[in-house]
């Protein structure tokens, strides 16, 4: 599918019309990743958070939020609930604070893996080289690392004080993949200013790196964040689960391989169907939340998140049934990329992303 089509996509409104896209992604989806979907443990180990992203309730210098950072035995004890509940996968989340010692994150990840026997999934954001290294022979075995936007300066606006900008993600995404690990990135959809150009941009940045997971979700405001003021899609594009849909039925098709998740943005957006129509058009993966509820109430990206106030257990008990009404299957194992183990990542890249 070349750009222009995607670009057609990108823009059709038409539900009719867009079941030819969904069947598409769906088919595709089967063939290459099958019927059966993996759940990930998510453990949101620390809110705090060094970075100002404008969008985001973790934000520095939010006041009237408590900051936590859970201790190695509580972690290692979520890792054992994902692992009873049948998780092969645990992720460790929290903000980018650059306060969190490498080594105690490397004693954290030995100890779950140790627990679990199963893999885990670092999303903590941009760290030295030296960190990613110590952490991968600690035993983690891939990252998530959202770059959000392929337009360079609304990335910039978005980031104030990512003194690399975009490029330094990049270079970040670039060091963990030469590193070994199976890597994920993704974007928001309906960012103020975002245009459907920028999306297809996306789409072609996700092609060029060869990335193993990619994560899409609507964008969504935090109240107290500088972003709130403005309208939710100020520019042509719209935060809807629609447009997010769009979106990631179209990774699917350029990334067959790829695990994508149905994620919590979507639900969150769309309680009623997000979570199924992401895994009716491309999505492969969901994330059940095992941290404990006390601790998920504070990590409070946006607003309203999908599955606060549920426990660990009745998640993944509805999750199981939700599979089964969509004749799905629970993923067993690891459930490792296949694009992973099918090709390498492409080489860097050293272009400019837009047309
Ligand atoms: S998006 Fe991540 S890095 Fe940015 S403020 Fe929120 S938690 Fe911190």
């Amino acid at each position: 599918m070349n750009r222009a089509e995607r670009l057609a996509w990108l823009r059709e409104t038409d539900p009719r019309r867009l079941e030819a896209l969904w069947a598409e992604a769906d088919d595709v989806r089967r063939r290459h990743v099958g019927d059966a979907v993996h759940l990930r443990g998510l453990i949101e180990f620390s809110n705090r958070c060094g970075r100002g992203c404008l969008y985001c309730g973790l934000r520095r210098g939010r006041a009237g939020l408590a900051r936590y950072r859970m201790a190695l035995g509580e972690i290692v004890a979520c890792a054992r609930t994902a692992g009873e509940l049948g998780m092969g996968t645990v992720v460790l989340q929290s903000g980018e604070d650059p306060s969190m010692p490498a080594a105690w994150l490397a004693d954290v990840i030995a100890a779950v893996k140790t627990e679990t026997r199963g893999a885990v999934t670092l999303s903590v954001g941009e760290r030295p080289a030296e960190d990613y290294a110590l952490w991968r022979r600690a035993g983690a075995d891939r990252y998530l690392l959202r770059f959000e936007t392929s337009n360079r300066d609304l990335y910039a606006r978005l980031h104030p004080d990512a003194a690399d900008g975009l490029d330094g993600r990049l270079a970040a995404l670039h060091a963990l993949r030469d590193l070994g690990y199976e890597v994920g990135s993704g974007v928001m959809v309906g960012l103020p200013g975002q245009t459907f150009d920028d999306l297809a941009d996306d789409l072609a940045l996700f092609e060029q790196l060869g990335l193993h997971m990619v994560g899409i979700g609507p964008y969504i405001a935090h109240p107290a964040s500088p972003l709130a003021a403005l309208p939710a899609a100020a520019g042509a594009v719209s935060g809807t689960e629609l447009m997010a849909s769009k979106m990631v039925a179209l990774t699917r098709l350029v990334l067959p391989d790829a695990n994508i998740p149905a994620t919590t943005a979507l639900a969150t957006i769309d309680p009623a169907a997000g979570r199924v129509h992401g895994l009716e058009r491309g999505a492969n993966v969901i994330m059940p939340n095992v941290t404990p509820a006390a601790r998920k109430a504070l990590y409070e990206i946006y607003p309203s998140k999908a599955g606060v106030t549920v426990d660990a257990a009745d998640a993944v008990a509805d999750v199981r049934r939700s599979l089964d009404a969509l004749g799905r299957t629970v993923g067993v194992g690891r459930g490792d990329s296949p694009a992973m183990a099918r090709r390498r990542l492409s080489p860097p890249v050293t272009e400019e992303v837009s047309p």
